[in-house]
């Protein structure tokens, strides 16, 4: 089993990634290598805030690790709220608030179609490696499922009609953004090992 460090705090991300990876890893979180501080991200982009959260593990603590950053794209809204996802509706970060912003925002539009696009970089043996993984979709009139994971109650990804958080992490974990961009993260790190 190989040990690996994932500069995030949030355990529904921990713990997907654990699974989509195979039980081949195990994750270490910011938490379990001492890093207790909040690491902002004030970048602009998802590239740029995954690069930052990356870069600070390695430079403070010296571990090789992977960032994660995702972003919900909704094209009635310009691409919003894109690199806010997370403070959609204020630092409080609250997903139902966050849900309840987005279904205002779309309240009149008949375009629902969105993405959510994950990028993950890698920091090893001193290279830094950007991958992406784009999940398409549409959002949903109202809450569904009992999964209270980010929106995740209002994405209906394509080719479905249920929301991620009625499909269940089985099924989301093989079609996800963070599955697409996980398993370029395991092939790198496959021909990392060999
Ligand atoms: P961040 O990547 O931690 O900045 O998260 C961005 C925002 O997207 C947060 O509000 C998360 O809850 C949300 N989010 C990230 N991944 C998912 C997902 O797979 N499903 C639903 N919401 C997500």
């Amino acid at each position: 089993m190989h040990t690996l460090v994932f500069a995030t705090n949030n355990p529904h991300k921990a713990r997907e990634i654990e699974q989509i990876l195979g039980g081949e890893y195990q994750i270490l979180t910011l938490k379990d290598i001492g890093c207790l501080e909040d690491i902002e991200e004030t970048e602009d982009t998802l590239e740029g805030n995954a690069l930052l959260k990356a870069r600070y593990v390695k430079s403070k603590y010296g571990y090789d690790c992977f960032s994660e950053d995702t972003g919900l794209e909704v094209e009635a809204l310009d691409g919003a709220p894109g690199v806010h996802t997370a403070r959609y509706a204020g630092e409080s970060k609250s997903p139902a608030a966050n849900i309840a912003l987005l279904l205002q925002n779309l309240e009149h539009k008949m375009n629902r179609k969105a993405r959510f696009r994950t990028v993950i970089v890698l920091i090893i043996n001193g290279q830094e490696i950007i991958m992406e993984g784009i999940c398409p979709g549409q959002i949903a009139l109202t809450k569904r499922g009992a999964s209270d994971f980010g929106y995740d109650p209002v994405f209906i990804p394509e080719g479905y009609e249920q929301t991620f958080a009625e499909l269940g992490e089985a099924v989301k974990n093989q079609i996800s953004h963070r599955a697409i961009a996980t398993e370029q993260l395991r092939k790198k790190l496959m021909m990392n090992d060999e």
